[in-house]
C-alpha cells in the first residue's frame, strides 16, 4: 500500500494547497483513500483538523472510526462549515453520492467552496470518497476528480508478498507471477479479499486456487457494471473460412506475445480491428478466437451501460472502463455492435451530445494508445457510423465479413458436424454447398444442430447428406429473411476501403 500511495499523497496535498475546494475520490476502497488523505493532511499542516461524515453512521472520528454524533449530512455540514476560519480543516464525506444533489447539501458545499476560494483566513477542503460518481451541475466547477490508479504488476506482487508474510506462507516465483497476472484490474482491497478466501479454503495459497482467483475476479469486474470478462471454448480452428483475417491475426499474435521486444525493435503496438458485416457470419466468434490466439482474457465493453444521468458521469465511466481494461491488460477488449453505441453522432445528425463526447474520448484513446489492450469492435450496419471511425489509423485494419462462399460453407458445416462427432467422408460436399447458397454461418450451424437432433429422435446412428438436405430445404436463410438489410450493408461497404476477411472475395 505504501508504495502505491506515495506519490498520490503528494498530489492530493498539492491540490489542497492550490485551494481546490472539493476533491472527489471516485474509489471503493476507503482504507486506501484514508491512507492517502492522512498522509496528505500531515504534509499540508501538522495542526489540521479532519471531520469525517460516513453515510451509515453520521459523524465519526477519522482515525478510529468511533461514532461522534448521529446526524444527517446537512446537519454535519452546517455544524462544521465554519471550522475553516479557526484552523486548516478537512471535511471528509464517505459514500454520500446519493445525497449530493439535495438542495441543502449543494448550498452548504457551495458556501464552503466559496469561502475557501475567496475569504481570507478560511481554509477548508471537502474530500468526497465514493464508489459512485455523481456531480451535480451546480458544483461542477468546484469539484476536482482525484484518481487512485489500480495497482500495477509490481504493486500487486508486493500486496501478495505482504499477505504471504503475514500468514507465514510461501509460493514459487512462477506461481506468484501467475497470480500477479490474474489480479490485474483489481484494487488492493479486492486482492486481499480474494487471497483471504483462497487461504480460508485450503489453509494455503497454491496452484489449486487459480480457478478461484479468476472466478472471484470475474465477479468483481462484473460488479463494476462497465466491463465483463467473457468465458468460452472456441478457438481460431472453430472459424470456417475468413482466411485473410485469420492470417492477419496470426501475424499480430507474434507481435502481441513478445510486445516488449517488438516495441524495442520499432514495431508499432497493435491497436485492434473493426469487423463489419453480415449477421451470424463469425464476427463475435472472431473476437473470442482472437483472445484465445493471443492467450489473453476477453473483456466485453457495453457502451450503452456507460451512459449516466449526471454531468460528466458518462465520460468518467468511459474513462474508468478504459483504465480498467488497461489495468487488466494484456487483454482483448471486445466492443460488440459498436454501431449501436456510436450511431448517428456528430453535428446535425440529431445524435446525443453525451454520446458524441464519449465517441471523441474513445477515438482519442484509440489514437494515442500504446498499451496491450487489443480492441476488437464488431458491427453489422455501418450506415449510421461516423466516418471518422472507418478511417485507417484508428484501427490497424477494417475487415469485411460477407456471407460465406462455397468453400467456406463446406468448412463451416464440417466444423459443426465434427464438433458433434457425426462427421463422415460419405457426406456429399458438392450437394451441400449447392443447397446452401446464401446461408450464414449461424444458419449452417442451425441446420447441423437440427439434423443431428432429428437423427437422434428417429433412432438413426449418424447423419446423411439427404437428412441435411431435408433440413436445408425447410430453412429460411438470412439471404431470405434479411434481404434488404444485406443489400444495404453491401452497398455501404463499397464506399470504404475495407479489407475482405475471406480470400476468394
Ligand atoms: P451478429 O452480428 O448477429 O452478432 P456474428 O457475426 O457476431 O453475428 P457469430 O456470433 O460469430 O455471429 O456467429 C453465430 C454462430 O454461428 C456462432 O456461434 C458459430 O457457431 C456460427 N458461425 C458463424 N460464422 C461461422 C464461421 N465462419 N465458422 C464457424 N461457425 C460460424
Amino acid at each position: 500500500m505504501t508504495a502505491m500511495t506515495k506519490a498520490l499523497d503528494d498530489l492530493l496535498a498539492s491540490y489542497v494547497e492550490a485551494l481546490f475546494p472539493i476533491i472527489y475520490i471516485h474509489h471503493s476502497d476507503y482504507v486506501v483513500a484514508d491512507d492517502i488523505i492522512d498522509k496528505a493532511v500531515k504534509k499540508v499542516s501538522a495542526s489540521a483538523k479532519i471531520f469525517e461524515f460516513n453515510n451509515a453512521r453520521g459523524e465519526v472520528d477519522f482515525f478510529t472510526k468511533a461514532p461522534r454524533l448521529a446526524c444527517t449530512l446537512q446537519e454535519f455540514l452546517s455544524l462544521n462549515a465554519d471550522a475553516g476560519f479557526e484552523h486548516q480543516t478537512f471535511i471528509v464525506l464517505k459514500g454520500v453520492h446519493n445525497q449530493l444533489t439535495l438542495d441543502e447539501v449543494v448550498a452548504h458545499l457551495k458556501i464552503i467552496s466559496d469561502n475557501n476560494l475567496y475569504r481570507d483566513g478560511y481554509y477548508a477542503t471537502v474530500i468526497i470518497v465514493s464508489e459512485k460518481l455523481i456531480i451535480p451541475f451546480e458544483l461542477e466547477n468546484y469539484i476536482t476528480l482525484f484518481d487512485i490508479p489500480l495497482p500495477d504488476s509490481a504493486q500487486i506482487g508486493e500486496i501478495i508478498r505482504i499477505f504471504l508474510r503475514e500468514n507465514m506462507l510461501s509460493i514459487s516465483d512462477e506461481l506468484l507471477s501467475e497470480f500477479v497476472l490474474s489480479f490485474k484490474g483489481l484494487n488492493d482491497f479486492q486482492i486481499r479479499q480474494i487471497l483471504n478466501l483462497a487461504y480460508q479454503d485450503g489453509g494455503d495459497i497454491s496452484n489449486a486456487d487459480r480457478a478461484l482467483v479468476l472466478n472471484e475476479k470475474e465477479q468483481f469486474i462484473k460488479k463494476t457494471e462497465m466491463l465483463e470478462i467473457v468465458n468460452f471454448k472456441e478457438t481460431i480452428d472453430d472459424i470456417g473460412g475468413l482466411e485473410r483475417l485469420k492470417a492477419w491475426l496470426g501475424k499480430k499474435r507474434v507481435i502481441f506475445s513478445s510486445m516488449d521486444k517488438a516495441l524495442k525493435f520499432g514495431v508499432d503496438s497493435p491497436k485492434g480491428i473493426m469487423i463489419i458485416g453480415m449477421p451470424g457470419c463469425g464476427k463475435s466468434l472472431t473476437a473470442k478466437a482472437t483472445s484465445k490466439l493471443f492467450g489473453v482474457q476477453l473483456v466485453r465493453l457495453d457502451v450503452g451501460r456507460l451512459l449516466g444521468k449526471y454531468v460528466g458521469e458518462s465520460e468518467e465511466n468511459m474513462r474508468k472502463a478504459l483504465t480498467l481494461a488497461e489495468a487488466i491488460s494484456p487483454c482483448v477488449l471486445w466492443i460488440d455492435e459498436i454501431e449501436k453505441a456510436f450511431a448517428g453522432i456528430g453535428p446535425g445528425s440529431g445524435g446525443h451530445e453525451v454520446t458524441t463526447r464519449l465517441f471523441g474520448h474513445f477515438l482519442t484513446w484509440m489514437q494515442e494508445k500504446s498499451n496491450t489492450v487489443f480492441v476488437v469492435a464488431t458491427a453489422n450496419d455501418i450506415t449510421n457510423l461516423p466516418p471518422e471511425f472507418l478511417r485507417k489509423g484508428r484501427f490497424d485494419e477494417l475487415f469485411y465479413v460477407d456471407l460465406p462462399n462455397d468453400e467456406e460453407r463446406l468448412k463451416i458445416i464440417e466444423i459443426h458436424v465434427k464438433k458433434r462427432g457425426k462427421w463422415s467422408s460419405d457426406l456429399n460436399a458438392y450437394s451441400l454447398v449447392m443447397a446452401t447458397n446464401g446461408f450464414s454461418g449461424a444458419d449452417l450451424e442451425a441446420v447441423v444442430k437440427e439434423t443431428i437432433e432429428n437423427a437422434f429422435i428417429n433412432g438413426d446412428d449418424g447423419i446423411t447428406t439427404k437428412m441435411l438436405e431435408n433440413v436445408i430445404k425447410e430453412t429460411k436463410s438470412i439471404s431470405v429473411t434479411l434481404k434488404e438489410k444485406i443489400l444495404k450493408i453491401r452497398e455501404k461497404i463499397q464506399e470504404y476501403d475495407i479489407t475482405p476477411a475471406s480470400v476468394n472475395k
